[in-house]
């Protein structure tokens, strides 16, 4: 079918078909959980009543936004949390982690970061690393910060966690790995970090970085423990539909304080307009179970692909999935590269481009980035992006869904690797 539309070598097109049939029992396993999810989805929108004044917005301050508060509740139930804020007036997930630690740090209060090094964009939140001076980071604000290094094989060090939680307010988790090379925690480890945390100081606030795990299994992070998990809704949460957003759940209280932080003190969840954003908002998370099965199939897929070809992908296709990315060592910046290009080119949105390395802010060496995307930047649709220095690592993660992903994954491997196949 494939060979239909595109020009796929033979060997490839051999090496695709063993993949497929390996990933079978694996893919039957994440459609398990999406069913799931999925009823879980339906419930919640029955219990809340979701009716089609909901789905339109308001305009100005934003004031009794039925179906502003509606998306909340809704939220709040599918993924098991007292309350929750989902709205479009969340920039981005970097943006969403920024009020969640503003809204409950205060002055003297340390962060402690449990599993390691936060993903990048936290540097500048929490002052740390490369972080700009003088831009309102929580260290100009009087927020300490400590961090407990993951131990060998990116395992957490429950005892340091506990030693250090018993200083700590706020005790955050990244549940995906990010840049890194560890396997995504599952909700078994994260629960254990929440125990190490709370036995060593009960009022300590989890806070769990849920960026790229949401839905990718039957429960969240709230049902181990975490008292905030907070992500965006143009990766897992907002279905591919969302155009922008993003959410903070959890504890009630906390919840609260975080609205007045999204907005102004004293002024809270009251205020924000949400203009034509709504509908597509529900429809997106209506959807979301549905596509993140589909982006977590398209990341075992390509993790056996790149096995069969001799790639040592991170993680293998055989290994639970807790997050949707895929990664492994091109090993030329010429693969690197061609592998990109290839996902450019099996885009449905500017696939005739070819992206080309590039000095991006923040960044020590030149990244290159493939994002034939219908919205800007988001990372649930097919995507890959790498750094320009050895050994050339790519991260590839989404897909809309497996039937197309899995053509351009075949483009980018045809382009990366052509001349070994
Ligand atoms: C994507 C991501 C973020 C930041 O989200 P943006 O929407 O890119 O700002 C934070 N943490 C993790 C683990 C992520 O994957």
């Amino acid at each position: 079918m494939l060979e239909e539309f595109f020009d796929f070598s033979p060997r490839l097109l051999e090496l695709d078909k063993q993949a497929m049939e390996l990933c079978r029992p694996y893919f039957e396993k994440v459609d398990a959980i999406r069913d799931y999810n999925q009823v879980k989805m339906l419930k919640a929108f029955t219990d809340q009543k979701v009716a089609a004044t909901h789905l339109v917005g308001t305009t100005g301050y934003g004031y009794d936004d039925a179906g502003r508060d509606k998306l909340d509740a809704l939220f709040a139930q599918v993924v098991g949390a007292e309350d929750a804020l989902c709205r479009p007036h969340f920039l981005s997930g970097t943006h969403a982690l920024a009020v969640a630690l503003f809204g409950v740090l205060r002055a003297g209060d340390t962060l402690l970061a449990a599993t390691g090094r936060p993903y990048d964009t936290l540097e500048g939140i929490i002052g740390i690393g490369d972080a700009d001076k003088g831009c309102g980071t929580l260290a100009e604000f009087g927020v300490k910060y400590d961090e407990v290094p993951l131990l060998e094989g990116g395992v957490p060090d429950y005892e340091a966690i506990a030693k250090k939680a018993a200083n700590a307010k706020v005790c955050h988790v990244q549940r995906s790995r990010g840049y890194s090379s560890r396997a995504a925690f599952d909700l078994e480890t994260i629960g254990k970090v929440v125990q190490a945390a709370k036995s060593a100081n009960p009022d300590v606030i989890v806070l769990v970085d849920n960026c790229y795990g949401t839905f990718t299994q039957t429960a969240e992070p709230v049902s181990v423990g975490a008292d905030l998990i907070v992500g965006s809704l143009i990766k897992n949460a907002g279905g591919g539909i969302a155009p922008t957003g993003g959410y903070i759940a959890g504890r009630a209280d906390l919840v609260e304080q975080c609205g007045h932080r999204l907005t102004a003190p004293g002024t809270g969840r009251e205020l924000g307009c949400t203009l034509d954003s709504l509908r597509s908002l529900y429809l997106g998370l209506y959807y979301a179970p549905g596509v993140t099965a589909e982006a977590v199939k398209t990341s075992i897929y390509s993790s056996c692909l790149l096995e069969l070809l001799g790639k040592n992908p991170i993680p293998r296709y055989t290994e639970p999935r807790n997050d949707i990315i895929t990664s492994f060592e091109a090993g030329t910046g010429e693969a690197l590269v061609g592998f990109c290009q290839g996902v450019q080119a099996g885009s449905p949105v500017d696939s005739y481009v070819a992206p080309e390395p590039y000095a991006m802010a923040g960044y020590t060496d030149q990244v290159i980035m493939a994002a034939g995307a219908f919205t800007l930047g988001s990372s649930i649709e097919l995507s890959c992006d790498g750094p320009m220095r050895a050994p050339y690592t790519v991260y590839l993660q989404g897909g809309l869904n497996l039937a197309a992903s899995r053509a351009g994954v075949l483009l980018a491997v045809q382009r990366a690797f052509g001349r070994e196949l």
